[in-house]
């Protein structure tokens, strides 16, 4: 017998998986709206013009390949930290905030689990829908994954009572895991009034808030806008943890570029935490990679070539916005019996479509278009050319 012969066939991840299916489909007009992917308007991948500039630079200046520090690339995490904090946080300039390079936004979650973990906390509190992935990252870290109220599917709308109740009612000093802006999969956020009571449970309660933020740019197509929540929370004197993603908003998907900081009490403290962050990233895979990480670095380590991030970043949101309009009027004209509203009322790159699964399914077979089950629509595949057809087909399979 081989070693292998009793490993059963394991499913294909839900997202993943579509993509596969999406490729095997020969049908010339397929729609792939299942990846959060950013594509332009021609459907093809996108490079920001910056990039490609810091990229040019990098090579010209011939860089060693030598390893990078467990905690990866000390300049990478100080901008990627100001960029998400402000350059005003008051725990940043007293040197309390612990922060390492990640292997982007899933490796810090991972590793923020497994520490969690490691120091006694059973569970993890994520809202109910959230990203597919949270669910397994947390739970092979070792967390049990309870979910709080967070999205009313009857009224399209964020489920604001529900959600502050299960937080009064979860066990003192939980960790609570948020979305720093545009929410995946349903593209709502708190309002700015209801993140403060939100703020403000979480210290009745003690709990802890894990901000997972992996849209910075995307939501409103200003970075600093989207990260008012997590600064808030940071003002009132919360020691929250936060992971950054920069796959999406600096179209960096590949090359990993993601990092994971703890606000402390003191300087102390924060030497403590990040010392068991690093214990805890050497055995699992040593150290980061380099390159995206050095491309983010020169970018936000230039006034002149951040500005020019956020414009570009602020295209990519706007061509989002574009679709959300363009889908929602196409889908009013074609006399849709149901209310579309809430797909230009959401930001983000997703609309959470309100569809059933039987009409993703009907929008598959039917129509070659490729969304997750729960009807979670990737915007950033929605173009010009073929948002008519993906409007006519969801038309087709709700009316
Ligand atoms: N968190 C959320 C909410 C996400 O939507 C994603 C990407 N889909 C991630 C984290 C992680 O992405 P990555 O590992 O590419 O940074």
């Amino acid at each position: 017998d081989s070693h292998w012969s009793q490993f059963p066939m394991a499913p294909p991840d839900p997202i993943i998986g579509l993509t596969e299916a999406y490729l095997k489909d020969d049908f010339p007009d397929k729609v792939n709206v299942g990846v959060g992917a950013y594509r332009c308007d021609q459907g093809m991948p996108f490079v920001l013009p910056v990039v490609r500039e810091a990229e040019n630079e990098l090579v010209a200046e011939e860089l060693d390949h030598e390893y990078s520090g467990i905690a990866g690339c000390p300049n990478f995490v100080d901008v990627a930290l100001k960029f998400a904090y402000g350059d005003d946080c008051v725990p940043l300039k007293e040197n309390r905030v612990a922060g390492v390079q990640t292997l982007s936004g899933t490796g810090g979650l991972r590793v923020f689990g497994e520490v969690l973990h490691q120091f006694g906390h059973k569970h993890i509190y994520v809202p109910n829908p959230t990203w597919g992935n949270h669910i397994p990252i947390f739970t092979n870290a070792g967390l049990e994954v309870r979910k709080y109220r967070y999205y009313d599917n009857a009224t399209s709308n964020l489920d604001f009572n529900g959600l502050l109740d299960d937080l009064q009612a979860i066990p003192e000093g939980s960790c609570v895991l948020l979305h720093a802006c545009a929410h995946n999969p349903t593209g709502m956020d708190p309002t700015m009034e209801q993140w403060k009571q939100i703020s403000n449970v979480a210290k009745e309660r003690n709990l802890l808030p894990f901000f997972d933020c992996a849209y910075q740019g995307f939501a409103s197509g200003d970075a600093r806008k989207d990260a008012a929540a997590l600064r808030m929370f940071v003002e009132d004197g919360h020691n929250i943890a936060l992971v950054q993603s920069f796959s999406k908003n600096f179209g960096l998907y590949g090359q990993r570029v993601g990092a994971l900081s703890v606000v402390a009490d003191t300087p102390d403290e924060a030497k403590r935490v990040l010392s068991q962050l690093k214990v805890h990233i050497r055995p699992s895979y040593s150290n980061p990679p380099r390159h995206g990480a050095r491309i983010v670095s020169k970018i936000l380590s230039s006034e002149k070539k951040t500005d020019e991030f956020v414009e570009q970043c602020m295209g990519m949101a706007k061509r989002i916005d574009s679709m959300r309009i363009k889908l929602r009027n196409t889908l009013e004209e074609l006399g849709s019996s149901r209310s579309w509203e809430h797909v230009t009322k959401q930001i983000g790159m997703f609309a959470y479509s309100g569809m059933s699964k039987d009409e993703v399914v009907a929008l598959r077979e039917k129509h070659h278009i490729y969304c997750t089950l729960d009807g979670r629509i990737s915007m950033a595949g929605v173009t010009s050319k073929n948002v008519e057809y993906i409007a006519k087909a969801i038309h087709d399979v709700t009316e």
